[in-house]
């Protein structure tokens, strides 16, 4: 029987324990409040009290606690039963948190493979066509447990740097954050003026329709490789106007501005170093400090 210890049972670990039931395995589980254990025990599961006798019983360890900190922290007391075992850490951090982690892990006679599971947490184990989870690590460690994480979601291996699957992951989760935090700004500039923000949702939907031209007609991902920044059809120039109208809306709203603010402060430097008739995708410049 195929088997796996869980450590960490916030929803994420929850839902990593139940996809592993569903499919049959013997799933072991360790979680700082014991309670959340409760009902995957009677799925079958078994909860250990202590740490190390839940890492005893598995080759497989998969974790799913808050950040890289608390990996730390939690098995600090268990470091002795640690050789042998293969981490599949599937916790928030940043890539040198992750390789930090893999020589500490290493150290101890274990492996490590980092995951930046982009699924969330009541799609994971369904086969979701739009669920993924990027991971890095040892090639030959990964393909001897792809099937095991197959469980859980589509598996998406970027290579030995084992801090790669992270900084795919806060790269995807940066996109997230900063286009939800545009939506929710927008959202808050119409409700200023006593309108209901739902009125906002279909202007909201046709300008993500839009989207996958900003990406694919105006060649943001070419335009970063190549370094030639076309300008022709629109320029950092026009996007700086109209970027401190954003702020400016936001002020007379007397809403918080300090996000279109921020944009504007970078299409500004930009433009202020002499890019203005490139195109929008020169900020990059600013971003990656060339
Ligand atoms: P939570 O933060 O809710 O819980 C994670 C676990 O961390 C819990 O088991 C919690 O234990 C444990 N924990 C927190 N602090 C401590 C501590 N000081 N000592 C010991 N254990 C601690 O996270 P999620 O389950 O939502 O997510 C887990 C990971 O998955 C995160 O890194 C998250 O970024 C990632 N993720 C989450 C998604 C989601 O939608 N939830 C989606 C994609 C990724 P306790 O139960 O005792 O509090």
């Amino acid at each position: 029987m195929n088997k796996v210890t869980v450590i960490g049972l916030g929803p994420m670990g929850q839902s990593i324990a139940k996809a592993y039931l569903e499919k049959g395995y013997e799933v072991n589980l360790w979680n700082r409040t014991p309670s959340k254990a409760d009902d995957l025990v009677k799925m079958g599961s078994t909860f250990y009290s202590s740490i190390l006798d839940a890492i005893k019983e598995c080759e497989l360890i998969i974790v799913s606690l808050t950040n890289y900190e608390i990996f730390y922290d939690v098995l600090n007391d268990a470091t002795n039963s640690l050789k042998g075992k293969t981490f599949v850490n599937l916790s928030s951090g940043t890539p040198d948190e992750v390789r930090k982690a893999k020589v500490w892990t290493e150290q101890f006679g274990a492996n490590f493979i980092s995951g930046g599971i982009m699924v969330p947490p009541p799609l994971v184990g369904k086969d979701d066509p739009n669920s993924y989870t990027f991971y890095s690590g040892n090639k030959a460690l990964f393909e001897n447990y792809k099937g095991d994480l197959e469980v859980l979601s589509k598996v998406d291996y970027k290579g030995d740097d084992v801090g790669l699957a992270m900084l795919f992951y806060q790269a995807s989760l940066n996109v997230l954050y900063t286009s939800i935090t545009g939506v929710i700004q927008s959202y808050a500039m119409i409700k200023s003026a006593n309108i209901d923000a739902k009125s906002f949702e279909p202007y909201i939907r046709g300008f993500l329709n839009f989207l996958p031209y900003l990406i694919e007609g105006a060649n943001i991902p070419e335009e970063i490789d190549t370094k030639v920044y076309d300008g022709s059809q629109q320029n950092l120039n026009m996007m700086l106007v109209g970027a401190k109208h954003v702020t400016e809306t936001s002020k007379e709203a007397k809403i918080d501005y300090s996000v279109p603010e921020s944009i504007e402060k970078l299409f500004q430097n930009t433009v202020d170093k002499g890019f203005g008739e490139e195109s929008t995708t020169s900020i990059v410049k600013e971003i990656m400090a060339e």
